[in-house]
């Protein structure tokens, strides 16, 4: 099947209580792709950068099987800048800066290729971007998936809302969930969440897992324990990535495939955070992937019989 990632391709500067980078690559769209990649081998992308954007990068997609031909490069432009410092919980982090650059004008042009996609990710992206990717796929997608983060919250709530009636999954944590549904319990802010449009809704908790809502249905999907987290940037991208390439490469959007592509997500989400950036998901192979996915299993797995007297 086929996998098309609409987000940010960036520059990231990231400061956590382990160390401080320099400007290195970013952004959700990178990061999805990649992680799609470990199950998707046909992928696509709509995203813009600036002529400052390293063709490594853009090479090292490539290779992964990520179609480019979606991938504005704007001559005498800068790419998207984000930088963030993490609290020493590392759940928590401050954005100190969010320059726009290329994506202030972006606007997404579908190459006609393009247009016969089965899985869509919309990555995080103003939502009024997000909107004009819908409409401009003549064919509905058999998935559509979503991120967004509180920052669009305070900013465009009406277009976000108009964006999320026409979408089928939407993917967050749940301090977004709690912001977006005015709710703090995370089942009866699931309610509210799918009543905006989202027939699936997975909540995000970080260290502490994730959770799949689906009508009356809810799977729970733990977190790997990890003795060391290095730097939670893209872990969610991650997350989404690894969901959605396993949704499209097994072209199965039944609950059941659902609970195993969080688990998928979750398992390179849990490298992501080993090192700075994307340099362990660029780094890892196959079967790292497949081993880590057999330690999900172990994990969670328990056998119980239980009998009142
Ligand atoms: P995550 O840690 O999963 O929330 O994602 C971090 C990535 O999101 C970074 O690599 C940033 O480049 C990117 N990012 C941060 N803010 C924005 C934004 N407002 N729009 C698009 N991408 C963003």
């Amino acid at each position: 099947m086929s996998l098309l990632t609409v987000g940010s391709v960036a520059f990231d500067a990231i400061e956590t209580p382990f160390g401080k980078t320099d400007k290195i690559i970013g952004g959700a769209a990178t990061y999805i792709s990649l992680a799609a990649s470990f199950f998707e081998k046909n992928q696509r992308i709509v995203a813009v950068v600036g002529d400052d954007f390293p063709q490594a990068m853009i090479d090292t997609l490539s290779s992964r099987g990520v179609d480019l031909a979606g991938l504005q490069i704007k001559q005498g432009e800068k790419s998207f800048f984000w930088s963030g410092k993490y609290h020493n919980d590392m759940n928590t982090r401050d954005t100190l800066i969010t320059e726009l650059n290329v994506l202030e004008h972006f606007d997404p042009i579908i190459p006609a290729e393009y247009q016969r996609t089965e899985y869509l990710m919309l990555g995080n992206l103003s939502p009024q971007v997000q909107k004009l990717v819908v409409e401009r796929l003549t064919e509905r997608p058999k998935l559509i998936a979503m991120d967004t983060m509180n920052f669009w919250m305070d900013i465009a709530l009406e277009d976000l809302k108009q964006t999320l009636s026409m979408i089928d999954l939407l993917i967050i944590n749940d301090e977004e969930a709690r912001q977006l549904s005015g709710e703090s319990s995370l089942v009866k802010a699931s309610k509210v969440i799918r009543a905006m449009g989202p027939k699936y809704l997975i909540i995000k908790k970080g260290e502490h897992g994730a959770l799949l809502f689906h009508e009356e249905q809810i799977f729970a999907a733990p977190a790997l324990p990890l003795e060391e987290v290095f730097d939670p940037t893209g872990a969610g991208d991650t997350f989404a990535g690894g969901f959605m390439g396993y949704i499209a490469s097994t072209n199965d959007i039944s609950f059941e495939n659902m609970k195993r592509a969080i688990i998928a997500g979750s398992a390179l989400a849990s490298f992501c955070v080993e090192k700075f950036g994307t340099e362990k998901l660029t780094n890892i192979s196959q079967s790292d992937m497949e081993n880590r996915i057999q330690q999900f299993v172990s994990l969670a797995n328990f056998e119980m019989t239980y009998q009142a007297d």
